[in-house]
């Protein structure tokens, strides 16, 4: 998890808000819930917040996903040409010790 980061103006917590561009890429944006200032996009989001930017599973957590769809993520790699640093998340996800 990443440490908490404080708004510069009312030194409230900084919220992430993900926001995607016209040309499909997304990123995620530090946002201050109370006064509304706008932060540093945060290029690195750790794995296990990490959510599938397209697909049926749009939304859902990969390291959700490596557990209850991993035939889903495993199509994914193999059949979509997918951006390498998604394709080393994915893989990551799916190496990932299972859970109990
Ligand atoms: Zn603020």
């Amino acid at each position: 998890m990443q440490g908490v980061i404080k708004c510069g103006n009312c030194n409230c917590e900084m919220k992430t808000e993900e926001r995607e561009f016209a040309n499909g890429t997304k990123h995620t944006q530090l946002v201050c819930p109370r006064c509304g200032r706008k932060g540093n996009f945060v290029t690195s989001i750790a794995d296990e917040d990490y959510k599938m930017p397209f697909g049926k599973y749009r939304g859902e957590r990969l390291y959700e996903l490596a557990r209850t769809n991993a035939s889903y993520l495993q199509w994914v790699l193999k059949n979509l040409d997918v951006q390498k640093s998604l394709r080393d998340r994915i893989g990551r996800a799916l190496q990932q010790p299972k859970l109990a």
